[in-house]
């Protein structure tokens, strides 16, 4: 039941690293990561070690990662908040770790990312769930949302007018996203669907600015809403809505460093803010929640209602590379996955 779930324990920022297999024919210098054992500490040459929740190894495979998530993603079952991002430089792995290789749903079944993963995995939880006799007073139905956040704006990626929409809050303060479209999905096939409607979308806008996808977040939020009867014979229905998120983030390099002008430097600075506010948010939420600067950004602002509460989980799957080439923007990545606790 419901209040069998008990999120006190947990802590509701955990940081995860992941390092990207290096291409066999890349012939760039690598960098000697040292991880400890239980693959919480890693240690740069040189450098104090960092300390994190799980790092991934190069070797380590999406399943693995998966493993270590897939708890997380019961409480959206129950009327809780779960979120995952992915972080990193562009090409460190986002896309692949929440998505699978190059950017499309995979076939191969060992290679799939976390999003459809996590769609079979949903729809085979609620299918127990609701099938055994015991549970027959037991509904679920889930809604998916698909939205992207560039230039500080948010436009809805199951719409098909263009224009970007507005965010308000409801008068149970909720925040949401104005008119914003919520479909409704039965099974994991479904939900795939609507997700490669959503990209082929975001894609071909971008093509059309001569841009890139990587310059944008893309926020896929699952709405769970679980619906039982309160006795068996009772009429009445208590409806709980969790709310799964996960984010696909912008690339995280460091614009300054190359001499990029106007409609890209515009891009570089936006993503640049939204991500420093987001570590501010996910900072202050990990550490003395008296404070949280959710205002300060769209993406901060869209996450809101989810983040705020006790009853949430958020991971940051932080992504690196071993590349020499890579350090400064793996050094980058690492401090700012380092959230107080
Ligand atoms: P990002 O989304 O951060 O820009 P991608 O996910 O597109 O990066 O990854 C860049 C390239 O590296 C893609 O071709 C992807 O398939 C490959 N890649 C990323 N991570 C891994 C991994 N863990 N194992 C194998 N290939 C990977
Ligand atoms: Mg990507």
């Amino acid at each position: 039941s419901i209040s069998s779930i008990d999120l006190n324990n947990l802590s509701p920022i955990q940081v995860f690293i992941r390092i990207k297999p290096n291409n066999p024919n890349d012939e760039n210098e690598t960098i000697p990561f040292k991880y400890s054992k239980n693959n919480t500490t890693l240690t740069l040459p040189n450098s104090p070690s960092m300390s994190f929740d799980n790092i991934f190894p190069p070797e380590s495979t999406q399943n693995d990662l998966f493993d270590s998530i897939s708890s997380l993603l019961h409480f959206p079952l129950y009327g809780y908040n779960s979120t995952i991002f992915a972080y990193g430089q562009t090409n460190s792995g986002k896309t692949y770790t929440m998505l699978g290789p190059n950017g499309k749903l995979s076939l191969n079944i060992d290679l799939m990312g976390i999003i459809p993963r996590t769609s079979r995995y949903l729809f085979a939880a609620i299918h127990k769930l609701t099938s055994s006799s015991s549970s027959s007073s037991i509904q679920y139905q889930v809604r998916v949302s698909y939205f992207e956040v560039y230039n500080a704006r948010v436009y809805d990626l199951l719409n098909k007018k263009s224009h970007s929409l507005n965010i308000r809050e409801d008068n149970q303060g909720n925040i949401n996203v104005a008119n914003a479209v919520e479909i409704p999905v039965d099974n994991s096939l479904e939900l795939e669907n609507v997700l490669m409607q959503g990209n082929e979308k975001r894609r071909t806008a971008f093509t059309s600015m001569n841009s890139s996808s990587s310059r944008s977040h893309a926020l896929l939020i699952l709405w769970i809403e679980r619906r039982e009867r309160s006795t068996s014979t009772s009429r009445e229905y208590k409806s709980y809505l969790g709310r799964l998120n996960l984010i696909d983030l912008a690339g995280s390099e460091d614009i300054s460093r190359s001499k990029v002008e106007g409609d890209r430097f515009r891009e570089a600075v936006n993503i640049n803010t939204e991500l420093l506010q987001l570590r501010r948010v996910l900072d202050a939420l990990s550490s003395s929640p008296s404070y949280i600067p959710y205002r300060d950004s769209t993406l901060t602002r869209l996450l809101q209602s989810s983040l705020s509460t006790r009853q949430s989980i958020t991971i940051l799957i932080s992504h690196i590379s071993s590349l020499n080439i890579d350090l400064y923007e793996s050094v980058n990545t690492l401090k700012y996955s380092e959230i107080a606790k």
